[in-house]
């Protein structure tokens, strides 16, 4: 059961008598608190950075004090928090470009499984320590009509995960599928799984499970909900199928409008 925002107003009516208008807020009261939310949020994820830098500037103060292991370590240490900085920030206007396009008319042809096989190449360098096996079932003939820097960055955001939150010598799956008259894209890890209680807020802005969080290597929470808004666009959702333990499946499916329907591709036989 969910609390109700109530506004209400009494003003004098007839003689000796008031209205009282009583209005629901709910809606607008929850808008007001998210957007008070992600306020903070993003000071207090910019924050812990300024402050980590704050730290080390104040330590170089009398370098020649320090032995110089520790000079370059806290080198090393803030440029890292810079990048974490910088990635926030190109994070956010993202997001915000893409929150803020409205609804949209595609007119542009784009093969997904080209920018499917050149997102695998960026995230190389993520696997290069991780030696994972990476396997792509990708279907070349698919054209859809879509936004290909928005599907780009859903299928960044999916395959730099699926790498990033699998340990060492996993297996993941990448398909890119026509299923009927629609398309689906699909990566599988079997990575640590993710637990139910987590799994409809991953795409709330910052929302990041608590072991992630607190490791060193964090990422930003934001990318889900990129994701999550740049398929609303294509009139698609993000779906998960995950299990702890076991792994994680993420999925879009793209509608039929949006999918070329050749003749070729629904006939095609076997040579
Ligand atoms: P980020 O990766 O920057 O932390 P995201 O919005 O991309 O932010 O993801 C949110 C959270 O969802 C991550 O912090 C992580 O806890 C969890 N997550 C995302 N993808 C996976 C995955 N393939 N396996 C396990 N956990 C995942």
């Amino acid at each position: 059961h969910h609390a109700m925002d109530i506004e209400v107003r009494i003003m004098p009516y007839a003689d000796n008598q008031l209205l009282l208008i009583a209005r629901d807020v709910t809606q607008l009261a929850k808008l007001e608190r998210m957007r008070k939310d992600f306020v903070a949020n993003v000071s207090h994820e910019l924050k812990t950075p300024l402050t980590v830098m704050q730290g080390y500037l104040e330590m170089l103060d009398e370098p020649e004090m320090l032995p110089a292991r520790q000079v370059s370590k806290a080198i090393h240490e803030m440029s890292a928090q810079t990048t974490r900085m910088q990635n926030m920030v190109s994070q956010l206007l993202e997001l915000s470009r893409i929150e803020s396009s409205g609804p949209e008319t595609f007119t542009d042809e784009v093969n997904l499984a080209a920018i499917i096989r050149s997102c695998g190449k960026d995230a190389e360098l993520l696997n290069q320590q991780k030696q994972h096996q990476i396997n792509f079932a990708l279907d070349d003939s698919l054209t859809v009509y879509g936004n290909a820097d928005k599907l780009r960055a859903v299928v960044s955001n999916l395959l730099t995960n699926a790498i990033k939150y699998t340990p060492e010598g996993g297996q993941i799956d990448i398909s890119w599928l026509r299923r009927h008259r629609s398309a689906e894209f699909k990566v599988c890890d079997n990575g640590p799984g993710i637990d139910p209680i987590h799994q409809s807020r991953l795409t709330e802005r910052f929302y990041r499970i608590e072991a992630d969080r607190n490791s060193a290597t964090g990422g930003t929470g934001l990318g889900l909900s990129i994701v999550k808004h740049a398929l609303e666009a294509h009139r698609s959702r993000l779906n998960l199928d995950s299990e702890v333990g076991r792994g994680s499946c993420f999925s879009f499916i793209l509608p039929p409008e949006l999918v070329e329907q050749t003749q070729a591709a629904n006939s095609r036989e076997p040579a």
